[in-house]
């Protein structure tokens, strides 16, 4: 038992100092993707996160989804799943958590952070100081944990900021900024208004309903809002209320924009309360709503979701150009691609549409330097924190972005531990590259970047394989898709437009439309050329419709076959799924400002072009074609690219679904001593993985091989398995094995899906 005596002096609480390579402050995606990037090339990490669980905005605390440059599959960015943790993480939670449980998701990130023996995990612990050993160093963060009555000195080599708000690089006396920059600093043609739209985003919070299946009565707290209708018009629009919408579905419920989005945002969380409850109250009782009676107040979030305050001044600050041009960057480490999505300052209370949302016509890469402290040695300044105007920040902002930065972050500490330098000295061309390198290993797609060397010693191998899909049939499936909007094939063809039959059927003797474009930047998905049309005649009943474009010569590259709108018209569809083939269609996905095509007016510096998107599965499926010659694609050679995803071609060696054990090989001249093995296979860049209240039609992504094993030249089976449903697969041998030739040996995924891979690492 304890039993203290009365102390005249005032106790102190426990306190407990530690040292850390790499502190990150911030527990969001941002942090959670740093960390464990840091944390798995060897350094030791502390991660420190002032609430219950992980995952920031997209904790079961605030439930929204993490979004980034698939964008819903609403914009022409194809297989832009951004690549590394953060696409672990979907994937693992796709696999765990198909129907986006947000409880689930809290735990996949635990569960991912505490796999890392190299990170510790400080959860509700508040940062709330900071000391410096000189102006531009930190030397520590003081932190408490309530829970345990705990104060904390966290000392560190590096610091990575991801706190949202900034704490760290704000107490630290960092330069920074809040608000928008005027048109004329940047020369940025949609920055806002100030007065008229406001100039920054405000918070929101969200609320869950569910049917209990009997009525359900409710009485609304005195501070709920009372004349709804008068002050949030919104409401009544359509679309923008439902029973059965709940979470993500309320965005536009925010509030703060006007006001000090950081120090009043107590006072932002009550008037969201109020706005909440009052719209809950004028669902049940105001007798609109009967389809609500069943209908009971789940839950509702208890912290707002805070969209925008400070960003910190680095070595590059990003802008509208750089998003709508897609400008390249020698130092580029991430990219994004969300839209430009600004919203009017007072939010719900607006009459103006709840955002305003312009895409690119594709990826944009993101440079180093907007992550690296310009006034701090030692700081990064990670997720929303990042160096970009206002108006950049628009899309730099949403988490699969923020992560996929921070996962930079984590990389570049780690070399800066290990070599004894600082943040800014891996800006210098050279040095950056190491870290575009070690970056790239780890699935981290970096858009428009070239590097010389991949693989390991798997370059030097001779590859070969016991088959090569030669894509000379989509096999007819029994489906069609009447051609109510335009479909088109997106394919990648070498030299050639190879002679392409489509199966057809019409109720009336008519034509179709068929035109050949692709994008004007080869490695854009913008179908913004039209290279050739030809229109077709369709007879009554069954038909092969042969399209032939007299062997059109072509550059290698992507090329959509489009078939424009005729309702009279239905095609064949196919069953089969191969890696870096799909189909796309010119039609609507409001959710993210796709009207069929984007047309802004000429003074806002962003493109007009027409949207091509996927279908989600089941639907969406390839359309059943066949090719003369065939496509090939898909050559062994294509492992050797850095490039783990289709751009410009497809960059895998894909299997002939006859090959009935299909394997990759690699021989050396003389006998290599491995210690890894990484292997790249298709979980499908293309699909948004929403974590939260969507769901999905698959857990484990249709494409991904998830049976195989590796042997060495004397059958000894180094590695095998039988449940993959990861894009990397990174295999470690505990004693290094001395090899003259490798097999690797898949199964196809399934009768309709030839097994694929986009590459393999051999160290
Ligand atoms: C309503 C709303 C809708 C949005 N819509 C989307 C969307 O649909 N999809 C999308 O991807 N993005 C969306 N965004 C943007 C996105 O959520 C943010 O930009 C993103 O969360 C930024 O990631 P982050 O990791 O930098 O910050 P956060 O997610 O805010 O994470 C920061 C973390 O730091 C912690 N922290 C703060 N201070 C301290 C401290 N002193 N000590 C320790 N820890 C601290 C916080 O608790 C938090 O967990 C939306 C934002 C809002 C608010």
């Amino acid at each position: 038992m304890i039993n203290e005596i009365f102390s005249l002096d005032k106790r102190s609480l426990q306190r407990k100092e530690k040292h850390f390579d790499l502190v990150v402050i911030g527990g969001g995606m941002a942090g959670v993707c740093c960390a464990i990037t840091a944390a798995r090339q060897g350094i030791k990490v502390a991660l420190i996160q002032d609430r219950p669980v992980l995952g920031g905005n997209a904790s079961s605390e605030v439930r929204l989804w993490v979004l980034g440059a698939t964008s819903h599959m609403g914009n022409n960015n194809r297989w832009s799943r951004e690549g590394g943790v953060i696409d672990e993480i979907l994937v693992e939670n796709t696999f765990r958590n198909r129907e986006g449980n947000p409880v689930l998701f809290d735990m996949v990130l635990v569960d991912k952070v505490l796999a890392e023996k190299n990170i510790e995990l400080y959860l509700n612990t508040i940062v709330f100081d900071i000391e410096k050993s000189d102006e531009k160093t930190i030397s520590l963060v003081k932190a408490f944990n309530p829970q345990n009555q705990t104060e904390y000195q966290f000392s560190a080599d590096l610091f990575a900021d991801c706190s949202g708000d900034g704490i760290v690089s704000y107490l630290s006396g960092a330069a920074y900024r809040i608000g928008a920059e005027d048109k004329e600093e940047h020369l940025e043609l949609f920055a806002p208004d100030k007065n008229e739209y406001g100039e920054l985003l405000g918070h929101s919070i969200f609320f869950y309903m569910k049917d209990t299946g009997k009525p359900v009565s409710y009485v609304a707290p005195e501070f709920a809002l009372k004349n709804v209708e008068e002050v949030i018009p919104k409401i009544m629009n359509p679309g923008y209320f439902s029973t059965g919408h709940h979470g993500c579905k309320y965005w536009w419920l925010e509030y703060g924009g006007r006001i000090d989005t950081i120090h009043d945002t107590e006072a932002i969380k009550y008037e969201l309360w109020k706005v909440v409850y009052g719209i809950w109250d004028y669902i049940k009782n105001s007798g609109k709503y009967p389809e609500a009676t069943n209908y009971t107040l789940e839950w509702v979030g208890v912290i707002p979701g805070k969209r925008e305050s400070r960003r910190f001044k680095g070595h590059y600050m990003l802008t509208q150009q750089d998003v709508i041009e897609q400008r390249n960057h020698y130092d580029a480490v991430a990219f994004g691609g969300w839209s430009i999505d600004l919203h009017p300052a007072d939010g719900v209370y607006s009459e103006k549409n709840g955002c305003n949302q312009w895409h690119s016509k594709g990826v944009y890469p993101i440079p180093y330097r907007t992550y690296v402290s310009y006034d701090i040695n030692n700081l990064f300044i990670g997720g929303r924190l990042m160096s970009a105007s206002h108006v950049a920040f628009g899309s730099s902002r949403v988490m699969c972005t923020s992560a996929h930065g921070a996962q930079a972050i984590g990389m570049a500490a780690a070399m800066c531990v290990k070599s004894k330098r600082k943040p800014a000295d891996f800006i210098e061309p050279e040095e950056i590259k190491k870290i575009q390198r070690a970056l790239i290993a780890t699935g981290q797609y970096i858009p428009q970047l070239k590097l010389n060397s991949f693989g390991g010693v798997a370059s030097k191998a001779m590859l070969s394989a016991s088959s090569v899909l030669s894509l000379s049939e989509i096999s007819k499936g029994d489906t069609y898709f009447r051609l109510d909007y335009p479909v088109a094939m997106l394919l990648p063809f070498e030299k050639s437009v190879p002679h392409i039959l489509f199966d057809v059927k019409s109720t009336e003797a008519t034509t179709i439309d068929v035109q050949i474009r692709t994008s004007i930047k080869n490695f854009n998905f913008t179908p913004d050329a039209i290279l050739f049309q030809k229109t077709f005649d369709v007879a009554v009943g069954a038909q092969t419709l042969e399209v032939d474009f007299d062997e059109l010569g072509i550059e290698k590259g992507y090329y959509f076959i489009c078939i424009m709108k005729n309702p009279l018209v239905e095609v064949a569809e196919s069953n089969d799924l191969i890696s870096g083939v799909m189909s796309v269609y010119n039609y609507q996905n409001p959710a993210v400002s796709n009207y069929g095509a984007q047309r802004p007016t000429e003074d806002i510096g962003v493109d007009s072009f027409e949207f091509w998107c996927p279908k989600r599965r089941p639907q969406g499926k390839n359309l059943a074609v066949k090719f003369e010659p065939a496509l090939e694609s898909f050559q062994v050679e294509n492992l050797r690219s850095e490039i783990l995803r289709p751009v410009i071609g497809t960059n895998a060696w894909v299997a002939d679904m006859k090959d009935e054990s299909p394997s990759v090989s690699l021989q050396w001249a003389k006998s290599e001593r491995i210690s890894e093995i990484k292997l790249f296979f298709d979980t499908d860049a293309d699909h948004a993985m929403e974590n939260v209240q969507m769901g999905h039609h698959d857990s484990a992504m249709p494409f991904c091989v998830k049976e195989y094993s590796i042997m060495d030249e004397n059958g000894v089976v180094l590695y095998e398995t039988k449940n993959n449903h990861q894009t990397v697969n990174h295999i470690q041998f505990p004693v290094a094995v001395q090899v003259n030739s490798l097999k690797i040996t898949m199964q196809h995924p399934s009768v309709y899906t030839p097994a694929a891979l986009f590459g393999l690492i051999i160290n």
